[in-house]
């Protein structure tokens, strides 16, 4: 279709594709890594999060993200004390290219065991190729990377005696996980341990499709019962620790100017998370009623 275009409006067209894909500042901006847990550390840009497990058999590197990113995030990790290579495992929260296009190069760099829940897995592996939404200026590409284990929900992954347990929190993407550990916090009494929730993603946009309409088909067969099922999940699940894909979700950077003076316990909030699933889940079913009126008012002759 493109070649048909005249030069001119070509390159119009390609800009504007480029321009909806194009990463925000505080995507790429850096931020010195700080501890959450005794063995959990933010390895992330300011709003991209990534997050390193330390274990004693290596470690666990939570999220990837951008094919810039893999620099930013070896520089924490390298700031924090800790060897790139040691990192054995890599997670991710969902297959959007803002949390694994650097996935192929950190497996390269560090031999890592990829892991992803099996709705994401071919979305890993095609680089975004088969994503619901693909072709979309939302959904770039990214290089492919290929999957050691596929994960099933509320599979464990453990390594050197600490576990997280993914929960498949569908929806956003057909395998976005949020990953959950219990861990002491530093400053808290010994013996104290909390449960923390890192959430993969709640989001959507107009492109997502819940309703069959005569122009279009849902998304996927099963999105709005994944949605409803993410939020019954999010819901269930004990927080008093709230981490999230984006810092963004649960406030980071507030929540950071606090950092000096309260140290990791400013992550403890577990209301905010509570709000956080609630006003996702009306954001969700406000989308679903119209998308549902649109389609009755697309019937009517
Ligand atoms: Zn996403």
């Amino acid at each position: 279709m493109c070649s048909f275009l005249p030069r001119v409006l070509l390159l119009v067209f390609c800009t504007s594709l480029l321009a909806h894909a194009e990463t925000k500042p505080s995507w790429t901006t850096p931020i010195a890594p700080f501890q959450i847990a005794d063995n959990l550390y933010y390895v992330g840009s300011q709003d991209l999060a990534s997050y390193l497990v330390v274990t004693q058999k290596g470690n666990i590197l939570i999220n990837a993200n951008l094919a810039t990113s893999p620099a930013q995030i070896r520089a924490s990790v390298e700031k924090l004390g800790y060897r790139w290579t040691a990192i054995k495992i890599l997670l991710n929260s969902q297959a959007h290219f803002d949390h694994i296009a650097g996935a192929a190069q950190v497996l390269r760099e560090t031999h890592a065991e990829n892991m992803v829940m099996d709705g994401d897995v071919s979305v890993v592996e095609t680089g975004a190729r088969t994503d619901f939404l693909w072709p979309s200026p939302n959904i770039p590409g990214y290089p492919p990377a290929h999957v050691d284990r596929v994960l099933h929900d509320r599979d464990t992954v453990s390594l050197g005696g600490v576990t997280l347990t993914a929960h498949k929190t569908a929806g956003h993407t057909r395998g976005c996980t949020t990953w959950t550990m219990r861990a002491h916090l530093p400053g808290e009494p010994a013996g104290t341990t909390r449960n923390i929730v890192i959430v993969g993603g709640t989001g959507f946009w107009s492109e997502y499709h819940f309703v069959a309409t005569p122009r279009h088909p849902v998304s996927y067969p099963g999105i709005v019962q994944d949605f409803q099922r993410t939020f019954a999940v999010l819901h269930a699940l004990p927080c008093d620790v709230f981490l999230g894909a984006h810092g963004g979700y649960f406030d980071m950077l507030t929540k950071l100017e606090q950092y000096p003076q309260r140290g990791p316990r400013v992550f403890i909030d577990p209301v905010s998370y509570k709000d956080f699933v609630e006003d996702a889940q009306k954001t969700f079913e406000q989308a679903l009623t119209e998308q549902q009126a649109g389609a009755a008012r697309a019937k009517r002759p």
